[in-house]
C-alpha cells in the first residue's frame, strides 16, 4: 500500500486544490435539505447528471415529504424510471418520507444516527447531507475519493471506512469542510479511473502513485 503523506504534503495538496476551486460545490441539484437527501439516495450507482435530469421535474412537484407521499409510489416511479434500481429506490424514498413526517416533523434530522435510521440512507448518504447541508466536516467516501486517497497517499486504506478515518485523522482542520468536494471533483475530472490526467494534474509532484501517466 502507498505510504501515508505527511501533514505538510497534505496541506500543500489542499492549498492547490483550493487555489484551483476556492468554493467547490456538489453537483447534485436540490432546493432544500429534503430534496438533497432524496437526490443523494437516488444517486447510488447512478451519475449525478442522470439523477439531475430526473429530479428537476420531480422536485417542482414534490419538494417536501408530504408532497412526495401525495405523489405516491407509482407517481414517483414515473419520474425516476431512467435511474438504476428505481423500484427499490422509490420504495425507500416513500418509506423515508413517511418516517420523516411521523418522527421528525417533516424535517431532515441533523444527526448521523437519525439519518442512517432512515430507509435507503447509509453512512455515505448521511455524510453527504451532514457535510453539504449542515456544514459538518463529515467525509463521505465514494469510488472517486477512495481512488484518489489511495493513489496519492493522502489517506490510503483497504476499504471506505479506513479511508474515511484517514481523511478525518490526517487532513488539517481548515480543509475538512470542503475536502469531500475537492477530492470528488479531482477524481471525477483529473484523477480519473482508467487513464488519470497526470500531465495536467496540479498535485503531480506530491502524489505517490507509481503508475503516473506521461
Ligand atoms: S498525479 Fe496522476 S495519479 Fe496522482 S493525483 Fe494526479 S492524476 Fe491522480
Amino acid at each position: 500500500m502507498t505510504r501515508q503523506l505527511d501533514y505538510h504534503e497534505i496541506d500543500q495538496i489542499f492549498a492547490r486544490l483550493h487555489e484551483a476551486e476556492p468554493e467547490p460545490k456538489g453537483e447534485l441539484e436540490h432546493v432544500n435539505a429534503y430534496t438533497l437527501l432524496v437526490a443523494v439516495a437516488l444517486s447510488a450507482q447512478a451519475t449525478d447528471v442522470g439523477v439531475n435530469k430526473a429530479t428537476r421535474k420531480l422536485f417542482e412537484i414534490a419538494d417536501t415529504p408530504q408532497k412526495m407521499l401525495a405523489l405516491g409510489d407509482e407517481g414517483l416511479i414515473e419520474h425516476i424510471r431512467t435511474i438504476g434500481l428505481y423500484r427499490n429506490k422509490a420504495k425507500n424514498v416513500i418509506r423515508m418520507s413517511e418516517i420523516l413526517v411521523e418522527r421528525f416533523g417533516g424535517e431532515v434530522p441533523s444527526s448521523r444516527a437519525a439519518l442512517v435510521s432512515l430507509p435507503g440512507v447509509g453512512r455515505k448518504t448521511a455524510n453527504v447531507v451532514l457535510s453539504m447541508w449542515w456544514g459538518h466536516p463529515a467525509q463521505a467516501v465514494d469510488t472517486h475519493i477512495f481512488r484518489v486517497c489511495n493513489r496519492t497517499g493522502l489517506a490510503p486504506g483497504k476499504d471506505v471506512d479506513a479511508v474515511e478515518r484517514g481523511i478525518e485523522d490526517h487532513v488539517p482542520a481548515r480543509w475538512q469542510r470542503h475536502a469531500h468536494h475537492w477530492l470528488i471533483l479531482h477524481g471525477r475530472y483529473i484523477c480519473v479511473a482508467r487513464k488519470p490526467k497526470c500531465p495536467i494534474c496540479p498535485i503531480r509532484d506530491l502524489c505517490l502513485f507509481e503508475e503516473k501517466t506521461l
